[in-house]
């Protein structure tokens, strides 16, 4: 048997002719940059996050970058984030001149530590004295959210602006006094990507921020069309920051299978995590799934800690189960970050999970033989110990 880390044409079989008219739509109109299409899909992406506004972008990357632009984040500025997420979250930070400073994680959750966050603030290391701590960046890694509640009563306590990068989690669910509040809709800006494999993919690059402030909303908007409000006179300078209607139309069509295919990923995850009950094979844990919320997690990513994981990596690549390591190499070590001066070390719980950890296939069209073969061929594995 084979099992490909991700199918996407498993996902697109059943959706082929919607997807193929929508597509049409926009062939005939040829209007291609913003427009209809594009306000559209922002208005439903807006009411399914829960906030007043959202604003399509060309990227995952380019939502973080024109988010902290918006927020005129720039040299002398800190952004506190945490160094185990995808390059995006601290590359934008970087681009921008300001300062990544870094907390390191949970090691169940993966999500950046809200002690660790307070321990910095509280405690602001002297060799990063010249920055001045401007935002949080929290990540909400793998398709469930960071713990929002005390990292928002810490930026609020120390005047940060939040911006939760939420690339991996639309859609998920925080729990909120007896019910939920949706990621992207709990700091001042929330980041998205249209990446294809994340749990709503364009056929190609997009992403959306969203945001409750009407202010940072015009802001944004302006920014992704080279500052200029009205047309051709410039306010700001920006950048060509413009989703296209092609990726708009696709992704209005795949919003409509969302929760179904969060609900498939879920069951996935509950016959991996029933499949590796005692074994050394270390499931990943669902934070608010007894906080009656119904996203709890959307698993962008099923993930879990494996003795010897290069070695069950390999085993499995041998036996034709996709896997991945998401990610090898904290940012913090990364050659490219090298200049801010973070040693090996400084994050072990980061750099531990970095070593550790392995994702499965886990993608909603999977099905139970496929399941049993991947979930057995790693309890094989693993009982073997190579
Ligand atoms: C995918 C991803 C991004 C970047 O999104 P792109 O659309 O690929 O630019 C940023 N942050 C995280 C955590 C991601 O997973």
């Amino acid at each position: 048997m084979k099992v490909p880390l991700l199918d996407l044409k498993a996902q697109y079989a059943p959706i082929r002719d919607d997807i193929r008219a929508a597509i049409d739509e926009v062939c005939d109109a040829q209007y291609f940059i913003l427009g209809g299409k594009v306000s559209a899909l922002e208005e439903k992406i807006a009411a399914y996050c829960g906030t007043s506004g959202a604003i399509g972008v060309t990227s995952g990357s380019d939502a973080l970058l024109i988010a902290l632009m918006a927020m005129d984040v720039g040299p002398g500025d800190a952004v506190i984030t945490t160094p185990y997420t995808f390059f995006a979250t601290v590359g934008s930070i970087v681009r921008l001149g300001a300062t990544p400073v870094f907390a390191d994680i949970d090691p169940v959750s993966y999500n950046i530590d809200p002690g660790s966050v307070r321990a910095l603030l509280e405690n602001w290391p002297a060799r990063f004295k010249e920055s001045r701590p401007k935002v949080l960046l929290p990540v909400h890694l793998y398709g469930q959210c960071a713990d929002m509640a005390p990292l928002l009563d810490l930026a609020s306590e120390h005047g940060l602006k939040v911006v939760e990068d939420a690339a991996q989690a639309i859609g998920s669910e925080y729990p909120h006094e007896g019910s939920a509040r949706k990621a992207g809709a709990m700091g001042d800006v929330g980041c998205f990507s249209f990446f294809p494999s994340k749990n709503l993919g364009g056929f190609g690059d997009g992403g959306m921020v969203t945001t409750n402030d009407p202010a940072l909303e015009e802001k944004i908007k302006m920014l992704r069309n080279h500052g200029s409000s009205p047309k051709y006179y410039h306010g700001l300078v920006g950048g060509n920051f413009r989703l296209d209607a092609i990726q708009a139309a696709v992704l209005d069509v795949k919003l409509q299978h969302l929760e179904t295919w969060h609900e498939a990923r879920r069951k996935n995850a509950r016959r991996y995590n029933e499949a590796f009950a005692g074994s050394p094979i270390v499931a990943p844990q669902a934070a608010y799934e007894d906080a009656g919320v119904r996203n709890y997690h959307i698993y962008n990513q099923y993930i879990v800690r494996v003795p010897q994981r290069d070695a069950m990596r390999e085993g499995l690549l041998s036996r034709n189960v996709g896997c991945e390591i998401y990610y090898p190499l904290p940012l913090h070590m990364q050659e490219c970050f090298e200049t801010l001066g973070y040693q090996k070390g400084e994050f072990p719980e980061s750099e531990k999970a970095a070593a550790e950890t392995l994702a499965l296939p886990i993608y909603p069209e999977l099905t139970d033989e496929m399941q049993d073969y991947v979930a057995d061929s790693l309890c094989e594995l693993v009982a073997a110990g190579v």
